[in-house]
């Protein structure tokens, strides 16, 4: 990794409206840069730069960040790859992170790996586009693949001999230690040697996210078997942590919001053919969190297409767990008469498949569909079991409104008794007691509007880092009662005592994304009153909001206040500033008098008397 002074030495030298305008073309909208968001689909722009602060955010979606950032989602980089590159625009050279001498090695043989699979990859197609390939092209084309998408995956074809890549490779010098360990040949169980894997097979080459070549997959032209033999794990290739086509459908995944998960290599490469160019498939094994975490840098939801068979709805349920901790949308989609996208895509076309994505199901709708089919018919030891099942799945929901909604639904379709239901839920808690317990008080919490004096200062804070440092010694992030904001004051405040600014990079906690959201919102966004024109009128009304935002989040904890009204009654006293004294004292008596009042975003008024 680099250090700090390293990346703030690159962030300096490049300009994050320099970076961004080469995505998005932006035009001038006050202090900020606008433009169209290239993270979500908008006709209105709301993705504002910030040169001042050397900031993107989209009030449209959400996401923002710095020029590092940018990079990240923009090309699907990590942060290293991120400074790398911006060093590089600017001419800077970055130190050589010495590695050591094991790494070094695995670095090296990555490398040597990678030439040898794109080296396998050109030989598998030019013999596809050769004479021994002509019955390879046949079934392609009869399969309704055309020869631009064949170029566009870069299919291959191996001839059903033994050694063909074998001695390809060999007459470009890899040894066959290698060629092993890249997966592409077998050492023989008898004897001296190896083999070759791939036989007698169509190639569909597997791509990691950057488009290089990383392992293979072969498809059997006729019936015998295996149908589809893939790769083993190798040091480039973990079946876990790779999608088929993610490296082409990641833009198009990104634009439209969503990726379509299909299962083999036919069904995704006809999705691209035929439009659907956000979809990837899994190689062989089910989702994993792996695979999330891959297309969560670009896209939120997924649309799961179902395989109707029993063990295809069994492997859909399994992903329930994987999916309900990963914050991402699900839904499932089925096709009519069990097609696969293949076959659907090829009769029906591309409308009728975009109908079928239309009409998909949420995740837990399907469960549910899934586990009380017929329900209300059922025995009643059948409704107990179903009961059961359900329950277990409701009471894993992170959300206690999504909980409260399927234990309704639940009830309906069995035809059982609400209350019942609820009893029995309360009871699989009480058995396995979690954190999740409250996260329906959290929902609640977010439902409602951020209290608007603590917003309002977060915002000032984040606009000014002199107001940060004038409130930092004012008020403690306990002040605010919102917990968003009391970890946004923090970061700012703990931030402040670091360093003599405010880095919003360094402020941002990885994972934490809606505090990470937070923070560049009310970085780039700006304030009413910035765009007055009298200068004194503007620091007036500047003054006013923070001072009537201290008083009131003060008054947030009228024992603190009345505490500390007493504790500078004492000071004035000693002081013996009888003025002082008595202003206060009046202070005092007023607010204990005082009936419940309102405070903004607190709902109804709180008596302090
Ligand atoms: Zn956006």
């Amino acid at each position: 990794m680099y250090t700090e002074d390293i990346i703030r030495r690159v962030r300096d030298s490049v300009d994050i409206y320099d970076v961004v305008s080469g995505y998005v073309s932006l035009k001038k909208a006050g202090k900020n840069w606008l433009g169209l968001c290239p993270f979500h689909s908008e006709k209105t722009p709301s993705f504002n730069v910030n040169p001042g602060k050397q900031i993107f955010h989209c009030f449209g979606c959400g996401v923002g960040g710095d020029a590092f950032k940018f990079l990240e989602l923009q090309e699907g980089l990590n942060f290293p790859e991120a400074v790398k590159h911006l060093a590089g625009r600017a001419g800077i050279t970055l130190p050589e992170s010495r590695p050591r001498a094991d790494e070094k090695k695995s670095d090296d043989e990555r490398k040597a790996l990678l030439k040898i699979t794109a080296e396998a990859a050109d030989y598998f197609r030019s013999e596809l586009e050769g004479p021994a390939g002509s019955a390879a092209r046949a079934y392609l084309a009869k399969r309704g693949l055309t020869e631009s998408i064949i170029r566009d995956f870069a299919l291959g074809f191996a001839r059903p001999e033994w050694d063909g890549l074998l001695k390809h490779l060999r007459q470009k010098g890899h040894a066959p230690a290698l060629l092993e360990k890249a997966g592409l040949i077998v050492k023989r169980s008898e004897g001296e040697g190896h083999y070759d894997r791939f036989r007698g097979r169509i190639i569909f080459p597997i791509r990691d996210i950057s488009g290089q070549v990383i392992a293979f997959g072969g498809r059997v032209m006729d019936d015998s078997l295996p149908k589809y033999l893939n790769s083993p794990e190798t040091p480039l290739y973990s079946k876990s942590n790779v999608l088929y086509c993610l490296d082409q459908a990641k833009e198009p995944a990104r634009k439209q919001g969503y990726f379509i998960i299909v299962e083999g290599y036919l069904d995704a490469i006809a999705c691209h053919q035929y439009g659907a160019k956000n979809a990837v498939a899994t190689l062989g094994t089910a989702l994993t969190d792996g695979h999330l975490r891959l297309m969560r840098r670009f896209a939120q939801k997924l649309m799961l297409i179902f395989d109707p068979d029993p063990a295809g709805v069994k492997a859909t349920l399994r992903g329930f767990e994987l999916f309900a901790g990963s914050g991402m949308k699900v839904n499932v989609v089925s096709l009519p008469d069990g097609d696969d996208p293949d076959t659907f895509l090829k009769n029906k076309g591309y409308d009728a498949f975009a109908a079928c994505l239309r009409g998909s199901a949420k995740f837990m709708d399907f469960v549910l569909a899934q586990v009380v089919k017929d329900g209300a018919a059922a025995s009643i030891d059948e409704k107990v079991e179903r009961e059961a099942e359900m329950l277990g799945f409701i009471t894993r929901l992170p959300s206690g409104i999504e909980q409260d909604h399927y234990l309704k639904k639940t009830a309906e379709a069995l035809n059982v008794d609400e209350v019942t239901l609820r009893q029995d839920l309360a009871k699989q808690r009480t058995a396995h007691t979690g954190p999740r317990e409250r996260t329906g008080e959290k929902i609640a919490e977010r439902k409602g509007h951020r209290p608007k004096a603590e917003e309002m200062l977060v915002h000032l804070m984040l606009r000014d880092e002199n107001i940060a440092r004038e409130l930092s010694g004012q008020l403690t992030a306990q002040d605010f009662t919102d917990p968003l904001l009391q970890r946004a004051v923090k970061r700012i405040f703990d931030q402040l005592e670091r360093s003599a600014s405010l880095d919003l990079r360094l402020m941002q906690v990885e994972g934490d994304e809606e505090l990470n959201r937070i923070l560049t919102h009310y970085s780039v966004r700006e304030l009413d009153w910035e765009n007055e024109s009298n200068s004194s009128e503007k620091e007036e009304s500047k003054n006013k909001s923070i001072r009537d935002c201290v008083t009131l989040i003060k008054q947030h904890d009228p024992e603190r206040q009345i505490k500390d009204i007493i504790k500078a009654i004492r000071e004035a006293d000693e002081k013996g500033d009888r003025e002082e004294s008595q202003r206060l004292l009046e202070l005092q008596r007023d607010l204990s008098k005082r009936p419940g009042r309102s405070i903004p975003g607190h709902g109804p008024g709180r008596s302090w008397s």
